[in-house]
C-alpha cells in the first residue's frame, strides 16, 4: 500500500486488467505545433514543434470514419489551426460522424492566418473545446503567457457572438490546476466561471471541464525542476479512487498521433507508450475488433486520470455500468481499496 513515504519512483498504477469496452471517439492529434508553450502542455507543444499530421494519413482516418460506427471524432494538438490539413479533415469527417470536436486554445484564432476559422467551425457545426485554465488574469498569463488571459476573452466574445456557447453551438471550457495539486470538484468550479467570466467579461460557455495535469511532458519538467515530482505523484496515488476506472477515456476511445500511430490515449502517445503487443500499431493497420476490446498499457501517469473525481479530455469522469473493468489489485496481489 502506498504511504507518504513511498518514494517517487515506486509509486505505480495498480495491476489492472483495464480493457477497452468499444470505440467511441477516435482521437486524432494534428501535430505539437503550437503559438503558446505553456507550462502544463503534456506534448510540450510550441513554435518550434514541426512535427504535422499529413493528408495520406488523413484519407485513412476518414476511411476508418465511414466503415466502422464511431460517433466522434475528437481533433488535439499542438494547435490543431496549424496544420493546414485541418479544414480538408473537417470538411470531409463532418458529412461522415455526427459530432466533430475541435481543441483550441483561443489565441491561436487571431493569428492573421487564422481569422477565418471562427467562421469555418460556426459552418460546420464544430464543437469547440477551449483551455481557459481560470477565469483570472493573473493565474492564466502566469501558466500561458503574458497576454493570454485578455486574448481569450477577447476570441470568447467573438464566438458568442457567433453562436457558441449560447445554446446554438457548443462552447466548453477545460479547467486545469496552476500547480502541482488535483482539480477541484467540477460542479463548484463551474459556477465560479460561470458567474466570474459572465459579470467581468460577459462570456458565456456551455460546461467547465476540469482536468488533472498528468506528470508527463513540461508538466513533468515543471514538477521535477520545482522540486514537486515526488510529492504530486504521493498525491495522486493516496487520492487514487477505484470508482473512475469505468469512465477512463481510454476505455471507448483511440487515439492516433501524428504520423498515424496508435495509442491508448493522448497521454500515452506524448510518453510514446505503444498499445498491448497484439494491437495494430498504425492507422493503416486498424482493426476495430481487435482494438475495442483491447488491454489498456498503463504506467505512474495514470493515476491522473483515476485520482478523486477521475479526469478526462472530458471532464470528471462517471461510471458506466454496462462497462464494468476487473477490480485492481497491488503488484502483490492485494485488493486495492478505493482510498489508495
Ligand atoms: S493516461 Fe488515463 S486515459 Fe491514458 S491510458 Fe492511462 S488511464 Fe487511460
Amino acid at each position: 500500500m502506498w504511504t507518504t513515504e513511498t518514494p517517487a519512483t515506486l509509486i505505480t498504477f495498480p495491476k489492472t486488467q483495464l480493457k477497452a469496452c468499444g470505440i467511441v471517439t477516435l482521437q486524432v492529434n494534428t501535430g505539437y505545433g503550437c503559438n503558446q508553450t505553456c507550462r502544463h502542455c503534456h506534448v510540450a507543444g510550441g513554435p518550434e514543434r514541426t512535427e504535422m499530421l499529413g493528408v495520406e494519413t488523413i484519407d485513412t482516418i476518414l476511411g476508418i470514419l465511414k466503415n466502422y460506427d464511431i460517433k466522434t471524432l475528437d481533433i488535439t494538438g499542438g494547435a490543431p489551426e496549424l496544420n493546414p490539413n485541418l479544414g480538408y479533415l473537417i470538411g470531409k469527417a463532418r458529412k461522415i460522424v455526427n459530432r466533430v470536436i475541435v481543441r483550441t486554445n483561443l489565441t491561436v484564432l487571431l493569428e492573421e492566418a487564422m481569422l477565418g476559422f471562427a467562421a469555418f467551425y460556426r459552418d460546420n457545426g464544430v464543437e469547440l473545446i477551449a483551455s481557459l485554465p481560470h477565469y483570472t488574469q493573473d493565474m492564466v498569463d502566469r501558466v500561458r503567457g503574458k497576454g493570454v488571459f485578455y486574448k481569450s476573452i477577447h476570441v470568447l466574445r467573438q464566438l458568442n457572438e457567433m453562436g457558441f456557447g449560447t445554446g446554438l453551438l457548443t462552447l466548453n471550457l477545460v479547467y486545469n490546476p496552476q500547480g502541482a495539486f488535483l482539480p477541484p470538484s467540477q460542479h463548484i468550479i463551474e459556477e465560479q466561471f460561470r458567474s466570474e467570466l459572465f459579470e467581468k467579461h460577459s462570456v458565456r460557455f456551455d460546461n467547465l471541464y476540469t482536468i488533472c495535469n498528468v506528470p508527463i511532458g513540461r508538466f513533468a519538467d515543471f514538477l521535477r525542476r520545482s522540486g514537486n515530482y515526488g510529492r504530486y505523484m504521493e498525491r495522486l496515488a493516496s487520492a487514487f479512487n477505484l470508482g473512475t476506472l469505468d469512465g477512463v477515456m481510454c476505455r471507448r476511445l483511440v487515439s492516433v498521433g501524428w504520423d498515424g500511430s496508435l495509442y491508448d490515449c493522448d497521454f500515452n502517445q506524448a510518453a510514446q507508450l505503444k498499445l498491448d503487443g497484439d494491437c495494430p500499431q498504425h492507422v493503416r493497420n486498424f482493426d476495430y475488433d481487435v482494438l475495442a476490446g483491447r488491454e489498456i498499457t498503463t504506467a505512474p501517469h495514470c493515476l491522473a486520470c483515476t485520482a478523486g473525481q477521475g479526469s478526462t479530455c472530458t471532464g470528471s469522469t462517471c461510471a458506466d455500468s454496462t462497462c464494468s473493468g476487473s477490480a485492481p489489485v497491488l503488484r502483490d496481489g492485494n485488493s486495492m481499496s478505493s482510498s489508495g
